[in-house]
């Protein structure tokens, strides 16, 4: 197998008593989507949070594309490549839907905030904010006050501020929640072709949305991985189904 893109290795995160996260080994390469499922309180957004640079691990190492991450910011992170969407949401509501995907596009090419005015109108970086947003169906909207969109229109505008990043691995906690039966559908066959823009480690209650998308699975229950598999490894393990399905094994 080619070389992960993304990796956690042991990674470990207590809040007192509480081992939030417990040696979480977990990776991600070319063209994946990786799920990670598990009930309330498993440790998943503190898994992310810690992959993200929003926590730090007490013990363990994060890699991204083969360097070694672990101590650096999340900014850093995000302008290295990792692209992370969704419950953290950053977007400027007052700002528009064109200048949103801007900020984006700043950070990727590191220049400093006061040069937004210019930044205004930098072709190339415009260019890449519109192909950004054309990508995710919101280029008709580009002049829109973000806080005008709907919440379905938020998560995409959010997948295409993490494009304009040049995002080299997709990191998204529960993207699915708060959408409808069709915005998740919608959303769905929309990750199933950014994976092949970059892999996606992908935090998921949506149990169609996780079978219909992952190649892998991996399943978390108080802090530690009980299992890594293929859809239907995970459907057909009796030790998942009691841990995590409720069902008796
Ligand atoms: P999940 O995203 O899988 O629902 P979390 O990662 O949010 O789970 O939480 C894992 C556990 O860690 C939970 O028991 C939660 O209450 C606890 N926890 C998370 N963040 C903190 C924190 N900042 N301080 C104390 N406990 C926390
Ligand atoms: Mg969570």
């Amino acid at each position: 197998m080619s070389d992960p893109v993304l990796a956690t290795h042991n990674l470990r995160k207590s809040f007192g008593a509480l081992t939030a996260t417990d040696d979480v080994s977990i990776d991600l390469h070319p063209g994946e989507i990786h799920a990670v499922i598990g009930p309330n309180g498993a440790g998943k957004s503190t898994l992310i949070a810690q992959i993200c640079g929003g926590l730090r691990p007490d013990n363990g190492t994060v890699h991204l594309l083969g360097c070694d991450v672990t101590g650096k910011s999340t900014q850093a992170r995000a302008q290295s490549g990792l692209g992370r969407t969704f419950q953290i949401s950053a977007l400027a509501m007052e700002d528009t839907v064109l200048e949103n995907a801007l900020l984006g596009a700043l950070g990727a090419s590191k220049r400093p905030w006061r040069f937004w005015q210019s930044t205004l109108r930098d072709r190339a970086l415009r260019g890449k904010a519109e192909a950004a947003l054309e990508r995710v169906g919101l280029l008709d909207m580009q002049g829109m006050r973000c806080a005008n969109l709907s919440h379905g229109q938020r998560r995409q505008l959010e997948v295409a501020v993490a494009l304009t990043l040049d995002a080299k691995a997709f990191v998204m906690d529960e993207p699915m929640a708060g959408l409808g039966a069709e915005g998740s559908k919608t959303l769905t066959a929309f990750l199933d072709t950014l994976r092949h823009e970059a892999p996606i480690l992908l935090v998921e209650h949506d149990m169609d949305a996780v079978f219909a998308l992952a190649d892998r699975i991996s399943v978390l229950v108080y802090g530690k991985v009980i299992a890594t598999g293929t859809v239907d490894d995970i459907r057909s393990s009796p030790e998942v189904r009691s841990a995590y399905l409720g069902e008796d094994a």
